[in-house]
């Protein structure tokens, strides 16, 4: 596995090995863009000539697990920023929604189940929820059999408006 090394010196540290044919070059100690870390082959610690820079602390092996949270710690402040720019744009989603003044109802046609309503929400503008019964695309169709009333209920000053399904059920008129 290979070893994360790094420079502990302020000024750039180079490591040459006439042998092996390495070269390796450091930067200064904190350098900005992480040039002060390199990463060598495990095999370089057999280098004599390596270890005796290593034991004068000149150069110093990263604990693989520091090298590992600073990756992470890279990674995470990626995944920060992805997650803060998402965060503003669903913000300017939902103002521009409101601007338009959109109230989400649910579907008051029959369920599907056959008891109850179908629920599945319907964006209404603000100024036309009595005007338009809520309903889905399925149940649009049946628009004219609802009435709308206006409830006790008082809000912004208007009467809540209640909408009422007025049709004729078959059953009932059989056994009328
Ligand atoms: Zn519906």
């Amino acid at each position: 596995m290979p070893v994360a090394i790094r420079n502990t010196q302020s000024g750039p540290t180079v490591f040459t090995d006439k042998h092996t044919e390495t070269s390796i070059e450091w930067q200064g100690k904190g350098d900005v863009s992480g040039g002060d870390i390199q990463v060598v082959p495990d095999s370089l610690l057999d280098n004599v000539n390596f270890m005796r820079v290593i034991a004068r602390g000149i150069l110093v092996t990263e604990t693989a697990d520091k090298s590992i949270e600073q990756a992470l710690s890279v990674h995470r402040a990626a995944w920060e920023q992805k997650e803060e720019a998402q965060k503003r744009h669903s913000q300017m989603t939902i103002e521009n929604a409101e601007k338009k003044d959109f109230v989400s109802t649910a579907c008051i046609g029959p369920s599907a189940r056959g008891t109850g309503e179908c629920g599945e929400p319907v964006p209404v503008r603000e100024t036309q929820v009595g005007e338009k019964p809520p309903l889905c695309s399925k149940h649009e169709m049946l628009a004219s059999q609802y009435v709308v009333t206006e409830t006790e209920e008082i809000k912004n000053g208007e009467a809540l408006k209640q909408w009422n399904r007025v049709h004729v059920d078959p059953r009932t008129t059989a056994a009328v």
